[in-house]
């Protein structure tokens, strides 16, 4: 499908590397959950998807009845088309630590049982709702984790990735750790997928990668020669060093693993820095850039990893909070004096939009940027349950991509 070959011992340290800080990277590491508190639900409740089909699908998913209940790869229900949908034949889908996080009852969207996770997929469209005119039966297509409606207000001014209304697959509906998903707002949502990139890459792009490209692109405006400082070097993080490499931009990476900053260094990085070894990141880091970084990013999401991307910064820097702050970190003591005295300017940065993957998609077509070298494996969906389940054991991470279904 796609040769990850030369790119597959690069992804298998930053499995082994990075298990037990991507933990705290949470769904596509910014979906910004304003309420991590487990759910009670009753699993007699059922979800829209349990409508059945004239297609007769006969399809298998992973599922689960309850919070942190057994998963199981079984046959469900049938996908059902809504007017202004697609169903998906699923051809890839990446694991990620957010589809763990749902599992087990972290995440208040996931509201009804059975349910089918996953988020970060790519397929060919089997079946088109009446009301959707952009595609048809066999095109090849990715999309964003978050789905928006295309009508709202955020979603008409270009902004389909905080909608007011917006979809999510494998949260607020089934998902694709499935041989088929139904997806809603197609004609706003659905990516084209060129050639050149093969499913499995694509799925891979779903949420770490593209929020990292939406963070250093359209929230950090980083400009060939500027200095970006990635804090947390994880799947957003590595992300982010491919990216910000390519834009021409000079990097820094901060980690507390050696290994890992070797690997942040082959992605890019000018210089690196080992957090266990050095007492003032930031000022570390304003001396190698004489002056401050233009754009900093955290992508791990801790105080302390916030904190030093806020005060490393040059005078009217940029910071980029992509990392979710959770548990006792998650209403952070900042240094506002220094966003105020130096007129920083703090983002969030939730997923991207569909209607900006085009120039990423082009990067990825030209070589500039090679999203393959961050997949770790690819598996079987009968292996997905234990691969999510492995995750509580905090080395099962890194991106997994089911590519058999
Ligand atoms: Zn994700
Ligand atoms: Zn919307």
């Amino acid at each position: 499908m796609e040769d990850q070959s030369q790119n597959e011992d690069i992804a298998g340290q930053a499995v082994q590397l990075h298990g037990h800080r991507e933990l705290q990277v949470r769904r596509c590491e910014t979906r910004g959950l304003d309420n991590i508190a487990p759910l009670s639900l009753s699993s007699d409740d059922l979800q829209p998807n349990e409508k059945s089909s004239t297609q007769g699908y006969n399809m298998r998913a992973v599922v689960f009845d309850s919070f942190g209940g057994p998963l199981r790869v079984t046959q469900v229900a049938d996908p059902v088309v809504e007017d202004d949908g697609v169903v998906i034949e699923v051809k890839a889908s990446g694991i990620c630590r957010s589809d763990w996080h749902g599992w087990l009852g972290h995440d208040p969207d996931i509201a009804a049982f059975p349910h089918v996770p996953g988020h970060e997929l790519a397929g060919v469209v089997e079946e088109t709702g009446k009301s959707v005119t952009g595609w048809k039966r066999g095109d090849r297509v990715t999309l964003p984790f978050v789905c928006g409606c295309g009508t709202c207000p955020e979603c008409l001014s270009g902004n389909h990735q905080v909608c007011d209304r917006q979809f999510q697959p494998g949260f607020t509906g089934w998902g694709s750790f499935a041989q088929y998903v139904a997806i809603r707002y197609a004609d706003a949502n659905l990516v084209r997928l060129p050639e050149e990139i093969g499913f499995v890459t694509a799925a891979s792009l779903g949420c770490r990668f593209s929020t990292s490209y939406r963070a250093l692109v359209a929230q950090g405006q980083v400009a060939a020669d500027q200095w970006v400082a990635v804090h947390g070097c994880g799947g957003v993080g590595l992300s982010a060093i491919m990216i910000a490499h390519a834009l021409a931009a000079r990097v820094i990476a901060v980690d507390i693993d050696a290994g890992v900053l070797e690997l942040a260094t082959s992605l890019g990085a000018t210089a690196t820095i080992d957090a266990r070894e050095n007492a003032d990141v930031p000022g570390s880091i304003r001396h190698i850039t004489g002056g401050g970084a233009d754009v900093s990013i955290d992508a791990l999401g801790s105080v302390a990893t916030c904190t030093n991307s806020i005060l490393c910064l040059r005078k009217r820097g940029r910071h980029i909070q992509v990392g979710l702050l959770a548990g006792d970190d998650h209403l952070p003591r900042l240094p506002m004096h220094q966003v105020i005295a130096r007129e920083l300017q703090l983002y969030g940065s939730h997923g991207m939009q569909a209607c900006r993957y085009g120039e990423m998609l082009a990067m990825i077509v030209s070589g500039k940027l090679s999203p393959a070298a961050l997949i770790g494996k690819t598996i079987p969906l009968d292996d997905a349950p234990r691969e999510i389940e492995g995750m509580s054991e905090f080395g099962n991470v890194g991106i997994t991509v089911i590519d058999r279904f």
